[in-house]
C-alpha cells in the first residue's frame, strides 16, 4: 500500500514538475500554441533516468511479494549490510532523484554529449535487463540482505553460470549508466560510491554465508565464477 502510494507520488511529481517546465521544449515556445518540438540532451538523459528507475521499481517489487513466501531460516542481516543498502539507494535513487527534479547541485552540471546519452541508455537498459534475469533465475531464493529462505537452493543458471553477483554487476551498470545519463558529476559519483559501498561491504561475507551453508557445492560453484566480470572479476 505505501509502495503504491510512493511510486504514484513519484510518477506524478515527475509529471507535475518536470514535463512542463523542461521535457517540451529548450526555450518557452512564443505562443502557448506553439507545439514544441525540440528536447535538450540534458532532459532526455533525465527522462530516460526516471524511465530507468521505474522500470527497476516494477521488475522489484513482485519478485520480492514472491520471495517472502518462503521463510528466511537464517538471517545474516547487520548494520553493516543495512550501511551498505542505504548508501546504494542514496547514490542510486536518492542524489539522483533529488538532481532531476530541483537541478541541485547544478555547480557541477557540464554539457551532456550526444554519445553519452545513447550509451548511458544502453548500458541503463542493460543493467535492467539483467536485474530482471536474476530476479527470475533467484526465484523465491531472493533476499535484500544477506539471508537464506526454507528449501534455499544454489541457483547457478543463467547469468549466475558465468558470475556469482549478476544483481551488483546490474547495480555497477546502474551507476555507469546514471554517470552517462546525468551530466553532473556529483550525481556521477554518488552512483559508484553507493554501488562500492553495497558491493565492498556485502560481498565476502555473502560467499562466506553461502559456503557456511552450501559447502563445497558453493566452493565448486566458485572455480566455476567471476564475481561480477564475466572472465575477468
Ligand atoms: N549476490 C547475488 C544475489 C543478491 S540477493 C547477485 O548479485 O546476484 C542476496 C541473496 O541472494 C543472499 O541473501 C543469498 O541468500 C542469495 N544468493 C546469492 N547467490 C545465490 C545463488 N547463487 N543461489 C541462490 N541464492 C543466492
Amino acid at each position: 500500500m505505501l509502495g503504491k502510494l510512493a511510486s504514484c507520488l513519484f510518477v506524478g511529481v515527475w509529471a507535475i514538475g518536470l514535463f512542463p517546465r523542461h521535457v517540451f521544449c529548450d526555450q518557452r515556445p512564443a505562443t502557448k500554441w506553439v507545439i514544441p518540438v525540440s528536447l535538450s540532451l540534458i532532459t532526455l538523459g533525465k527522462t530516460i533516468w526516471v524511465l530507468g528507475i521505474i522500470a527497476w521499481y516494477f521488475v522489484r517489487r513482485p519478485a520480492a511479494r514472491r520471495a517472502k513466501r518462503n521463510a528466511v531460516v537464517n538471517n545474516r542481516r547487520s548494520a553493516r549490510d543495512g550501511l551498505g543498502l542505504v548508501a546504494a539507494i542514496i547514490g542510486l535513487a536518492v542524489v539522483p532523484g533529488i538532481y532531476v527534479f530541483s537541478g541541485f547541485p547544478a555547480r557541477f552540471d557540464y554539457p551532456l554529449a550526444g554519445w553519452a546519452l545513447a550509451l548511458g541508455t544502453i548500458v541503463y537498459a542493460a543493467a535492467i535487463w539483467i536485474f530482471r534475469r536474476t530476479h527470475k533465475e533467484l526465484g523465491r531464493n531472493w533476499s535484500i540482505s544477506l539471508e537464506i529462505r526454507e528449501e534455499h537452493k544454489l541457483i547457478s543458471t543463467g547469468p549466475y553460470s558465468v558470475i556469482r553477483h549478476p544483481m551488483y554487476t546490474s547495480f555497477l551498470l546502474m551507476a555507469l549508466g546514471q554517470a552517462c545519463l546525468l551530466a553532473n558529476w556529483f550525481v556521477g559519483v554518488a552512483g559508484l560510491i553507493g554501488f562500492a559501498f553495497l558491493f565492498f561491504l556485502r560481498v565476502q561475507r555473502e560467499e562466506k554465508m553461502m559456503i557456511e551453508f552450501f559447502g563445497p557445492q558453493y566452493r565448486d560453484y566458485m572455480d566455476k565464477t567471476k564475481r561480477i566480470i564475466p572472465y575477468i572479476y
